[in-house]
């Protein structure tokens, strides 16, 4: 292995921070070796904050119905073939209440872009959860709205926004959205709900088409700059009724890899090992955890309707009821040393040991 890359490795793990073309060396430059490497400083700093807790988030899948058209997606509007459904209310409620007596303390609300879900009645159901539960944390993961939007539902008690930028590299963006979804919108949205107050996740598929290091690069400088609370990053995975049918699916090695390199960049953020690790290698979620991840999210969707929340192909956990879903993560993560918490699972300080947020300027106070 390469000198000069574990050099980089060192460099990002002390400054936690990396000229761009420093980034895109190392991504270039994977190799096994040189990500164990990585993976054992991520380890290490993962457990100065987090020791060995790995924090759930139970995801609720309300909506296969979208209007918008991303390329990838198997839920995309143009997919005919879609199977589509909706969940009511009511019946969001009771996955809740059923994954707060399984030990969830935050409920992750996620759906395809349907205009069903107006702010009138996104607002009633975080309003309600949060009644009940307000020992929870909310979370929405219901793609661009306005800012309006987002501040209503924060102002009805949701606490965290996921977005995935997708990709931060304008070009790239405009090859895997359809022209009228835009680069421009999609930060927009991300800054706004930063602005109003959201703990924000962005995140990045690995592997995606026409994906280079050269993007992968940029997307791990986009993090540094926005420090977000969260970053979800999976393998991108081929959906059979898109264009992208035939193209080959993201590395998982390589997303473990970028695991740790955000590990180290961010030591407290919160990086779920993500459901599509899961589909594409059998221990991929462990691998994952492994890797620097300390984030698992099982999914407490009624199993009458989880086939259809079809993001990409064999999506795993779809036959398995949630106590199911939520025992099988418990094992899997007690077999490699971890134990699943019952807890909100905001961010921990990071601790000066470590080179943590001690070491460095925030952003936000520089300004
Ligand atoms: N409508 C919401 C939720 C999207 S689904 C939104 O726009 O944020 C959540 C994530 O699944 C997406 O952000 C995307 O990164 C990922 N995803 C979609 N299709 C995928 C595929 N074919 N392979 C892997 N991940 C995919």
């Amino acid at each position: 292995m390469e000198q000069s890359l574990t050099r980089l490795v060192d460099e990002l793990s002390s400054s936690r921070e990396l000229p761009l073309e420093d980034y895109e060396r190392l991504i270039a430059g994977y190799s096994p070796e040189l990500a164990a490497y990585a993976a054992e400083r991520a380890v290490a700093v993962r457990k100065s904050v987090y020791g060995t807790d790995v924090f759930v988030r139970g995801l609720i899948e309300i909506s296969s119905y979208c209007k918008n058209d991303c390329r990838y997606c198997g839920i995309r509007a143009s997919n005919a073939t879609a199977e589509r459904y909706r969940l009511a209310p009511d019946t969001i409620v009771d996955c809740a209440n059923e994954g707060y007596d399984l030990g969830f303390r935050t409920f992750v609300l996620q759906g395809g872009e349907d205009p069903w879900f107006d702010d009138e009645r996104l607002c009633d159901i975080v309003r309600r959860i949060k009644e009940v539960h307000p020992d929870c944390a909310v979370t929405l993961s219901m793609g661009e709205r306005s800012r309006a939007s987002y501040q209503a539902l924060f102002d009805a008690g949701a606490d965290r926004y996921l977005l995935r930028h997708e990709t931060a590299t304008r070009e790239h963006y405009e090859r895997l959205h359809p022209a009228r979804m835009s680069f421009d919108d999609r930060m927009r949205c991300l800054r706004d709900l930063r602005d109003i107050g959201y703990a924000v996740g962005c995140g990045f598929m690995v592997g995606s088409p026409y994906q280079t290091a050269a993007h992968l690069a940029a997307d791990l400088k986009f993090v540094e700059r926005f420090r977000p609370q969260m970053c979800g990053i999976g393998p991108f995975v081929p959906h059979h009724a898109t264009e992208f049918a035939q193209k080959p699916a993201g590395s998982v090695a390589l997303t473990c890899f970028l695991l740790s390199l955000l590990r180290l960049m961010q030591p407290n953020l919160l990086l779920p090992a993500t459901t599509a690790l899961g589909t594409l290698d059998a221990r991929g979620r462990e691998k994952g955890i492994l890797a620097g991840a300390n984030v698992v999210m099982p999914n407490l969707s009624p199993t009458a309707v989880r086939s259809m929340y079809s993001l990409y192909d064999n999506k795993i956990c779809t036959g398995e009821e949630s106590a199911q879903c939520r025992g099988c993560l418990s094992t899997r993560m007690l077999s490699i040393g971890y134990t699943v918490v019952v807890d909100r699972g905001d961010p921990r300080a990071a601790t000066m040991a470590f080179g943590g947020e001690g070491t460095r300027p925030d952003p936000k106070e520089e300004e």
